[in-house]
Parts: C-alpha cells; sequence; structure tokens
C-alpha cells in the first residue's frame, strides 16, 4: 500500500480539483481492508475508486481513497469458452486488446470504455448493443471488515440497465476484486449499433468491429486525457407507451428503442441536443459539441460548474419534453456518494 498526494485531480476524468484526506493505492486485496480498519478508526469515510471515470466530486472527500490497482489477467478454457479471471484494478480497454491480441472475440463493442475492470459490473457497463451482463461468469467481492471473500453469480449481481447490487447492498463495506468472464469460442458479431450495421455479418472480423466502434467513439466522444469528462453523463430514460405517444405526436423524428417489457427507451442525447442545449457553456462546463449527452469541463470548471450546468440540461430537457434525465455518473460529497437526482433537484 501506497500513501501519496492527497489531490483528486489526476483520479478523476473529469478532471476536477478536490482533495481527500489521505490517497492510498491497493496492489493487493489486504491493502483494502488496512484502508477500511484506518478509515473505521479514524471515523472518516473511505471512498474506492478505479480510474475515476464514472464520478463527480462535489467538493473535497473528507476521508481516505483507496485507488483499487489489483492487477492479473488468467485465461483458462473448456471446449465452448474462454474463462477469464481479471484483477479489478486491470484497465478495460487494455483487457479488450489483450484478449483480441489472443485470439480471444467477445468484448470488441466494448473497446475504449474508460475505467477499470472492477467498475465494470458496478455499472453494467454497455456500448454497441452488448452489457457486461451478458459476459459476465461472477464478481468476487471483498468484505472489508471480515476480509472474507465471497463469489457471486452473474444472476446474483442483479444486473440492470447500468444497475447492479453493487450500487444498493454491497455499496458499503464490500470491495470486487476480481470479475469472472465468460466468452463462447463460437463467436456471433453484434452489429446492430451505428456504423457496425453496415458491416457483413458472414465475414466481419472481431478486429473489424473494434476498430469500427474505436472510430465510433473517437469520432463522437471526447477523449478524458485531453478534455475532462465523464461520459456518458445522464442515463437513457426508459418510459411508458403513453408518453411516447404525447412524444411522437410533438416529435415525430425523436429516435425510439421500444423494451422487451413495452416500455421505449428514448435517447438522453437527442432530448439534450433538440433542447437547444449542444455547446451550452456554464462557467468552465459545457455540453459537448459532437454528442450532447456528455458535459465537458472545458476551461478549468469547477465541480460547482458541472453541478450548475447538469441542473440547468435536467431542467430545460424536463420543461421541454416532460422526461426528467437522471445522471449516470455518481455524485461523491465530502461524505461519500449521494444522491444525484437530490442533488439537482
Ligand atoms: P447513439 O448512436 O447516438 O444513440 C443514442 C442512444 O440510442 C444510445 O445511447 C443507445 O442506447 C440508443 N441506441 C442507438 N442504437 C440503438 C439500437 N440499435 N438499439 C437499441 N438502442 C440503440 O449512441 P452513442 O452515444 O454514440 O453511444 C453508442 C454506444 O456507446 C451506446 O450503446 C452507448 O450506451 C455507449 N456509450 C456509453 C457511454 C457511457 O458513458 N455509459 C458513453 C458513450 C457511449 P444504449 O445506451 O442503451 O445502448
Amino acid at each position: 500500500m501506497s500513501t501519496h498526494d492527497t489531490s483528486l485531480k489526476h483520479l478523476n476524468t473529469f478532471s476536477l480539483e478536490a482533495q481527500a484526506s489521505q490517497v492510498i493505492t491497493a496492489t493487493r486485496s489486504e491493502h483494502l481492508t488496512e484502508a477500511w480498519h484506518l478509515a473505521q478508526k479514524n471515523h472518516q469515510p473511505l471512498l474506492l475508486i478505479g480510474e475515476g471515470s464514472n464520478v463527480l466530486f462535489l467538493e473535497n472527500f473528507a476521508g481516505i481513497v483507496a485507488v483499487n490497482r489489483l492487477k492479473g489477467i488468467e485465461i483458462t478454457q473448456n471446449d465452448s469458452e474462454w474463462l477469464l479471471h481479471v484483477g479489478a484494478g486491470e484497465n478495460w480497454h487494455q483487457l479488450v486488446c489483450h484478449t483480441l491480441d489472443n485470439n480471444i472475440a467477445g468484448l470488441e463493442n466494448l473497446a475504449l470504455i474508460p475505467g477499470c475492470v472492477g467498475s465494470a459490473p458496478i455499472q453494467n457497463i454497455g456500448a454497441y448493443g452488448i452489457e457486461l451482463q451478458s459476459l459476465c461468469d461472477y464478481v468476487d467481492l471483498l468484505n472489508l471488515d471480515s476480509g472474507e471473500v465471497l463469489r457471486l453469480s452473474a444472476i446474483d449481481c442483479l444486473f440492470g440497465y447500468r444497475e447492479s447490487i453493487f450500487k444498493h447492498a454491497y455499496r458499503k463495506g464490500f470491495a470486487i476484486i476480481a470479475v469472472g468472464l465468460r466468452l463462447a469460442k463460437q463467436w456471433q458479431p453484434k452489429l446492430t449499433y451505428g456504423d457496425l450495421t453496415r458491416l457483413d455479418a458472414a465475414t466481419v472480423t472481431p478486429r473489424q468491429i473494434f476498430e469500427s466502434v474505436c472510430a465510433m467513439r473517437r469520432s463522437k466522444l471526447p477523449d478524458p486525457a485531453k478534455t475532462g469528462n465523464a461520459g456518458s453523463f445522464y442515463k437513457n430514460p426508459i418510459v411508458d407507451a403513453k408518453r411516447v405517444n404525447a412524444l411522437l405526436a410533438e416529435y415525430p423524428n425523436m429516435p425510439l428503442y421500444p423494451q422487451p417489457d413495452g416500455n421505449v427507451k428514448l435517447a438522453a442525447g437527442w432530448l439534450v441536443e433538440n433542447a437547444g442545449l449542444k455547446g451550452f457553456k456554464m462557467g468552465g462546463a459545457a455540453v459537448h459539441q459532437q454528442q450532447a449527452l456528455v458535459l465537458i469541463n472545458q476551461d478549468n470548471a469547477t465541480s460547482q460548474d458541472v453541478v450548475s450546468l447538469a441542473r440547468h440540461v435536467r431542467n430545460t430537457v424536463g420543461e421541454k419534453f416532460a422526461v426528467w434525465l437522471e445522471p449516470e455518473v455518481r455524485f461523491i460529497s465530502a461524505q461519500g456518494e449521494v444522491n444525484a437526482v437530490e442533488a439537482l433537484s
């Protein structure tokens, strides 16, 4: 375990300035339990982070931040599947590249998603038609108090749209230390989104899908290494048929994605853009020009700038479309995570 500088600026992809009382880097699971016990002893909160790619620090954090850097990729196989056991602190995109370099397909649609492998199950990351839940075998969870490791099967993770049990029952006092993935050897390309629909399912290779996803993401999404951001700021709203019909009467070109349960997913980015907010700026924060679902730290934004902008976007979209966007990004106050919708209300 190493302790360092208490600035969180380089530990959140929004690149917002905030301080913690202490920052430690955990390279072994004991470092995480030690950090937990130290925080308990000091009556301080403990915050576990991977690469800080889905957090918004609202203010300084009054406790210990533990950066999960538990590494290791083990690959085994059975007749029909590749079985991966991956340390939570591995970088997600590097894992995608590592599997493709080893001729293992299945993760290519999820290329270039920022963050760590251990963060992936928390919000059930998804892109271009594939969600982690369809590939997840298990999640190893460390009980920080007892040091015991629980293995949760994918079913027990209660995955949903950007949802899992790790945001609820296992939010506090537990750390994800490894993730098990199962990738079928009989590969089926998933070509339902964007430019992928132009590829030929009969001849396409995993590498071509990877390249296409990387090209789409690079053309629309800001690189957090250059422009601070936390990816999609809001979840895509799911609304009922009655609401959709009312919206369609007024906005016949609105994109709609019907869900198996009869409800309909709307594109949050479309709503923000059609509320006239693309490029809209507040202080140093702005709505991204190429993808309105992303809020960016354009010019030394403060947390308050991002919160004010996020509230303005939510209110403007809500007043125009009667659809109230919920943040996907997790809001972190001095004592830990707070309800993001309440923070914007
Ligand atoms: P897009 O093509 O502009 O489409 C907007 C939204 O419509 C997407 O968010 C997607 O919902 C939905 N959509 C598009 N095609 C669809 C289809 N064939 N079937 C069902 N739903 C469809 O999207 P984008 O912003 O460039 O993002 C492309 C993909 O990357 C999406 O899957 C998106 O979720 C993912 N992404 C995630 C983040 C993040 O931070 N979480 C950031 C950027 C992109 P879904 O989001 O439900 O898939």
